[in-house]
């Protein structure tokens, strides 16, 4: 879910628009609702301008407008409770849309800490939005690519922050990752055939990780099909760059001759429904997990083989480790 004028639509109080390349580029290849709230409250386009005053949306000519604000903002929730959307990113500092700032009501300009109508009735409910200007700019500068020398060690960490801490449960100590279940995600990594693996980095920093191994573990479903990991730092979760590696990582697997992919995920954990938007589907099910594939074989060609031109194999090699 996207502020309409990110995307480009003239809904703006003055008939323009905020339109965003790093947003348009989100965009692309995603299933987007765009919203504008004020108008969706009923309020024209051009418009006077509006802010929020004690907690009431007034514009500069002093008309009082909040019922028109909180209109747009319940549509909005409406829709969101109804779509469940991924990611939702809005306008800064606008009174409608400001996830962290909006004007303090004076029309001078003064910024002030807090929500607009609708990204605060939207976090009330539980929804995480981004701030426009916070996205871009994390976006701006992620680069997926292949692992350096060194960082497969990394793998040991990033497997940590992939476990799945159910809310209210304290987190377990780090060592748990030397269990034998867990080892077997990154010990050696890099002598198995399907062992790839790519990593997100920003601002000279490895945020996050996808690898892949034929192994077994939870989500082994049988030896020709490498098990997915995938993993984020928290403060990078929730914007889109997981589902990013997600297909980046796909896409090599598929080059690679790969007839599926597969994983395990707990059942309670948001990403499965990242995991479904990729194209996974759950196979299987015990009370805890879902056991889910990816298929990635295309029609086979009169011969019965595949053929998939591309990275592999003479790209798929990795650093040592
Ligand atoms: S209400 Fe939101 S989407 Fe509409 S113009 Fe204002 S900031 Fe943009």
């Amino acid at each position: 879910m996207v502020s309409a004028c990110l995307a480009g639509e003239n809904c703006k109080y003055n008939g323009g628009n905020n339109r965003s390349e790093k947003i348009l580029r989100l965009m692309a290849g995603n299933e987007v609702i765009t919203v504008c709230p004020e108008q969706m409250g009923g309020l024209p386009t051009p418009r006077v301008p509006s802010e929020i005053r004690d907690g009431i949306v007034t514009a500069r000519d002093g008309r009082n407008v909040d019922r028109e604000f909180r209109a747009g903002a319940a549509k909005c929730l409406e829709i969101a409770l109804r779509e469940r959307p991924e990611l939702i990113v809005l306008q800064s500092r606008s009174p409608s849309c400001g996830v962290k700032q909006r004007y303090d009501g004076t029309f001078t300009g003064t910024l002030v800490s807090g929500a607009g109508v609708t990204a605060g009735l939207l976090m009330e409910n539980g929804f995480r939005c981004i701030d426009g200007e916070d996205f871009a700019a994390v976006c701006n500068d992620v680069v997926i690519r292949k692992p350096a020398p060194g960082e497969i060690r990394l793998l040991r960490d990033f497997l940590y922050e992939a476990i799945f801490i159910p809310e209210g449960v304290d987190p377990p100590e780090r060592e748990i990752v030397e269990r034998p279940e867990l080892k077997i995600y990154y010990d050696g990594f890099g002598s198995g055939p399907a062992d790839y693996c790519l990593v997100a980095e920003t601002d000279g920093r490895v945020i996050g990780a996808v690898w892949t191994r034929i192994m077994n573990d939870y989500g082994h479903v049988d030896d020709e099909t490498p098990s997915f990991a995938i993993s984020l730092l928290s403060q990078y979760r929730g914007i889109g760059i997981g589902t990013q590696l997600m297909r980046e990582m796909l896409s090599l697997l598929k080059e690679c001759g790969y007839e599926q992919a597969s994983l395990a995920v707990q059942k309670a954990n948001y990403a499965v429904r990242m995991y479904m938007k990729a194209g996974f589907e759950i196979i299987d099910e015990n009370d805890e997990e879902f056991i889910m594939v990816c298929r990635l074989k295309e029609p086979a060609d009169p011969a019965g083989r595949l053929s998939f031109p591309g990275r592999c194999p003479q790209d798929n090699s990795l650093p040592e480790h």
